[in-house]
C-alpha cells in the first residue's frame, strides 16, 4: 500500500537516511524501533509526506506521492494520511469534538456527516463523554485517543504514529494499543508506529528495527 524505495534524507552535513527501503501493506499495524538519532521521525515524516527526500521515492498504491507539491500535495495528505504524535496537539480553543471535526472541515466535507462520523468515532474510541470538554479538561490518555480520532475523521489510507504513548501511563499506553487493533479490525486500518514500547512492538503484525540510518 506504501512503499519507499533508496530513501536518502541529510540534515546539513549528517546523513540520516541512508538508503531505506520499506513497504507495508494494508491493514498491517507495523512498528519501527530503534535507538534515538536512528532516523525513525525523519523517515515516518518522509513516508507521511511531511518532509521530502533527497533521493528515493515514496509511493502510495502505485501513486508517486514525494513528487507531489504545493496544493495538491496538502489536500493529498489531509485525505490519506492521519498522525498521531507523542504530544497530542489539540487546538486548545476548541472543543474535542471540533478538533476531530476540523481536518474535516479543511477538506471541505459537508458539516452533519462529518459530525456524525466525529461522534461514531468518539465512541469507538471511548471518550463520547467529551464531546464538548476543551483539550485541558481531559486527561492525557483521553486527549491522546481525541487525537487519535482526529488522524481517523478523513478516513486516511494510513495513520503514521510517532511516539504515541511516549507521554502515557502503561495502562494508558495499553489501552491506546488495543485501540489501534480494533481499529485495525473495524475499518482495516493500517497503522506505522514508532515506538519504545516493547509490548507494542512484540503484537505488531512485523517489528523493523532501525539502526543508523537505515532498516536492519
Ligand atoms: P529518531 O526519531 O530515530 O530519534 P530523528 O529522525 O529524529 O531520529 O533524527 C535523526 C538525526 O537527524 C538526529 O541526529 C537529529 O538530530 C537529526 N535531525 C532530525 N531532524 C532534523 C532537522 N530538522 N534539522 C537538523 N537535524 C535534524
Ligand atoms: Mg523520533
Amino acid at each position: 500500500m506504501i512503499s519507499g524505495r533508496q530513501i536518502y534524507k541529510a540534515y546539513g552535513t549528517v546523513q540520516v537516511l541512508k538508503g531505506v527501503n520499506i513497504d507495508i501493506n494494508k491493514g498491517e499495524v507495523v512498528s519501527i524501533v530503534g535507538p534515538s538519532g536512528s532516523g525513525k521521525s525523519t523517515l515516518l515524516h518522509i513516508l507521511g509526506t511531511l518532509d521530502k527526500p533527497d533521493a528515493g521515492s515514496v509511493t502510495m498504491n502505485n501513486i508517486a506521492i514525494s513528487s507531489l507539491t504545493g496544493k495538491q500535495l496538502a489536500a493529498f495528505r489531509n485525505r490519506n494520511i492521519g498522525f498521531v504524535f507523542q504530544f497530542h496537539h489539540l487546538l486548545p480553543e476548541f472543543s474535542a469534538l471540533e478538533n476531530v471535526c476540523i481536518p474535516a472541515w479543511l477538506a471541505g466535507r459537508r458539516k452533519k456527516e462529518v459530525t456524525e462520523r466525529a461522534r461514531e468515532l468518539l465512541a469507538v474510541l471511548g471518550v463520547d463523554h467529551r464531546l464538548d470538554n476543551k483539550p485541558n479538561e481531559l486527561s492525557g490518555g483521553e486527549q491522546q485517543r481525541v487525537a487519535v480520532a482526529r488522524a481517523l475523521i478523513n478516513q486516511p489510507q494510513i495513520v503514521f504514529a510517532d511516539e504515541p504513548t511516549g507521554n502515557l501511563d502503561t495502562a494508558n499506553a495499553r489501552e491506546l494499543h488495543d485501540l489501534f487493533f480494533s481499529l485495525r479490525e473495524r475499518f482495516l486500518q493500517t497503522f506505522l508506529i514508532v515506538t519504545h514500547n516493547e509490548e507494542l512492538a512484540a503484537i505488531s503484525d512485523r517489528t523493523l528495527h532501525m539502526k543508523d540510518g537505515l532498516i536492519v
